[in-house]
């Protein structure tokens, strides 16, 4: 196909995998971002480990992404889990699967992919303009605002893969939906992902616990049953296992339902087991004593439970036993978008084609967060914005040759 001049804006994984299929097949590409640098959340994901994808079955890890699943699943099955491990070890990126069944670099870090990625893209002729910020249409062009003013750019076919609403510090800003709603395409509002929730604690719960982590329990939602750990916040809870939760419990929340996270604070004991190690101690022994010796409650632990329920240490062994494994957290409110891992929302899936190209634009192809899906942490979301570039990137050669 003779060589086509192409635009991507937004440098984060999305986009920078639809600028290497683009590139490989011959296109002119340029990739805008408004940041100093591309690719800043990537980076900071590498901060945590970067769990680039999972090694559960493929049918299970294909359903993650609830009701976008089943529109998310041609890109998906074209791009799966174990390209996504080939695609980093041919760019030197050797990973493992960790006890989770998560996968992560050996190295456990973003930056040296990302370097070799960008060398890859340089070699392909693929060009990145950075500090340019896309403000909007003017007619069929792409407006950008640069430190040398704006810049029209008139290209054959337009890649947006802006991110969504969280971590706006890195770039994904969202400040770009009423551009595009002007055009006659649909959004869901953002909503945050991921996230943590707001809860009201005592001033001296909070001074003393805030930053501390329960580890080795369980809790309970609509969403199922879940082992691992969080974290107390000034605010209120935030980790792994609240973000497992998160979605259903956000939904309710601003549905104006009450929503409560059931905690266990004693996953490896029966209640028959804490009512009888519990009942083994008389009314001298202290309530700290009986819960650390009975239970193996104690620390963060010990003061969370004396936070939610004030009256456990007059309760009888029974009922204490009840509490320990279904320990309810009221939560009050999610935390904004900006503080979450991800958001949902976004364009609407019957705005877009199956190539990925907006009805309402064509020629104008999206990718990426700023669609409206969403998954829990554990590689889902660089798996479906990788595997949503390359098909937007597809979407375009194959209208471009139309
Ligand atoms: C702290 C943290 C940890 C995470 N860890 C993981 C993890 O371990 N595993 C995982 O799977 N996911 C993780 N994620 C989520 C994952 O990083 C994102 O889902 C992913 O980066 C989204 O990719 P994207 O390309 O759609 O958007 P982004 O990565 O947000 O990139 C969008 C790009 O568009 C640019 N842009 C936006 N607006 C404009 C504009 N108007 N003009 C020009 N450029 C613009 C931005 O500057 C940015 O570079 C994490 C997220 C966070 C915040």
């Amino acid at each position: 196909m003779e060589k086509k001049q192409i635009a991507i804006v937004g440098g984060g994984p999305s986009g920078l995998m639809a600028a290497e299929v683009l590139a490989e097949r011959g296109h002119a590409v340029t990739v805008y971002d408004s940041m100093p640098t591309v690719a800043r959340k990537f980076l900071l994901a590498g901060k945590s480990g970067l769990n680039i994808t999972h090694s559960e079955d493929y049918a299970t890890f294909a359903e993650r992404f609830g009701s976008a699943s089943p529109r998310l699943r041609a890109a998906l099955d074209a791009f799966t889990p174990n390209d996504v491990r080939q695609w980093a070890a041919r760019l030197g990126t050797e990973t493992f699967v960790g006890s989770s069944g998560r996968v992560f670099p050996t190295t456990m870090k973003a930056s040296p992919l990302l370097r070799a990625w960008l060398k890859s893209l340089q070699s392909r002729g693929v060009e990145v303009l950075t500090r340019h910020r896309w403000i909007g249409f003017d007619g069929d062009k792409l407006v950008f605002e640069t430190p040398d003013g704006a810049k029209r750019v008139r290209a054959d076919a337009t890649l947006l893969a802006l991110g969504g609403a969280s971590y706006p510090r890195l770039g994904s800003d969202a400040v770009w939906p009423a551009w595009l709603q002007a055009k006659g395409v649909r959004l869901a509002d953002f909503r945050p992902a991921n996230c943590g929730f707001d809860v009201t604690w005592s001033e001296a719960f909070r001074d003393r616990f805030a930053g501390a982590a329960l580890k080795g329990v369980t809790a309970t939602s609509e969403a199922g049953t879940v082992p691992g750990e969080f974290v107390v916040s000034k605010n209120g809870i935030e980790g792994s296992l609240v973000y497992a939760h998160a979605a259903v419990l956000r939904d309710r929340l601003l549905k104006g339902e009450a929503a409560k996270l059931l905690v266990d604070l004693a996953p490896g004991r029966s209640v028959a087991r804490l009512e009888k190690d519990l009942g083994r101690f008389d009314s001298k022994t202290s309530f700290s004593n009986r819960l650390r010796k009975g239970a193996g409650i104690e620390g963060v632990k010990a003061a969370l439970l004396r936070e939610l329920a004030a009256e456990a240490g007059r309760m009888s062994p029974p009922d204490l036993a009840a509490l320990i494994k279904t320990l309810p957290i009221p939560l009050v409110r999610p935390r904004p978008s900006a503080e979450a891992i991800s958001s949902a929302g976004g364009l609407m899936w019957d705005a877009i084609d199956d190539g990925y190209m907006l009805k309402a634009l064509p020629g104008t192809f999206v990718a990426g967060e700023m669609i409206d899906w969403e998954a829990p942490t554990g590689g889902y979301l660089l798996t479906a914005c990788f595997a949503t570039g390359r098909a937007a990137a597809h979407g375009i050669e194959h209208w471009l040759s139309r």
